[in-house]
């Protein structure tokens, strides 16, 4: 599903396009990559039009693949839900490795957004400036992930960080993670993880999901002249 990057239907530019090396872990196809979270059965959502939709009450769902460093993209719808209000209205949220919410509602037209609002890391950081395009219209994250470094014994020694665009514009610049946010899933917070998309019954949609693995990192040595 390689788009041009033209901005149409309300999706950024930025990444449109795939990396190559991507791992795709949704194209609108299919769930091949997906299991429902806590039994690990086929995946309930709708699948229509190249986009999932969450069935409210069917759960939240994870991709099969984990990761640890990575740059992430995906591309996300809220319901229009005009007598909905606050975490009512369009909620969602996407779990990087199933224990760091980034969350997903309409926040659509709020001035100063806060730490539940879309895009939040959830109760940690409020983004920086509102990004969010009016319900009904497709919107990307783009995120660059670090994850967290554990020693053998769970001990944290530095604490994971992320970088967020909602929508082409930076929400999240490089921010220290206090630790897994609520409803985070059990486990050592030094070991992969899944792409997380949650249930909380409302009718969200996402499409184009993409993930690209990072190298922990780059060479030590001056390289050659
Ligand atoms: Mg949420």
């Amino acid at each position: 599903m390689e788009r041009e990057c033209t901005a149409h239907q309300g999706v950024s530019c930025l990444s449109d396009a795939r990396p190559q090396g991507a791992v795709v872990l949704f194209d609108g196809t299919d769930f091949s990559r997906w299991q429902h979270r806590g039994s690990g059965a086929a995946v309930q959502w709708e699948l229509a039009d190249g986009a999932m939709t969450v069935v409210p009450g069917t759960g939240d769902i994870l991709s099969l693949d984990n990761f640890a460093d990575a740059f992430l993209h995906l591309e996300f719808r809220v319901p229009d839900m005009p007598e909905a209000k606050g975490q009512a209205k369009g909620n969602s949220g996407v779990f990087l490795q199933g224990r760091y919410e980034i969350q997903v509602l309409d926040s659509y037209g709020w001035e100063v957004p806060g730490k539940g609002d879309c895009g939040a890391i959830y109760n940690q950081y409020a983004p920086l400036v509102n990004a969010c395009r009016p319900p009904l219209q497709w919107q990307t994250y783009d995120i660059v992930f670090r994850a967290a470094r554990a020693g053998d014994g769970g001990a944290v020694s530095e604490p994971a960080r992320v970088t967020v665009l909602h929508n082409g514009q930076v929400i999240h610049n490089n921010v220290v993670l206090h630790g897994p946010t609520g409803g985070a899933m059990a486990g050592d917070v030094g070991a992969p993880g899944p792409l997380r998309l949650q249930d909380h019954r409302n009718r969200v949609q996402y499409r184009n999901v993409w993930l690209v693995h990072l190298p922990v990192s780059g060479s030590d040595v001056y390289g050659p002249q």
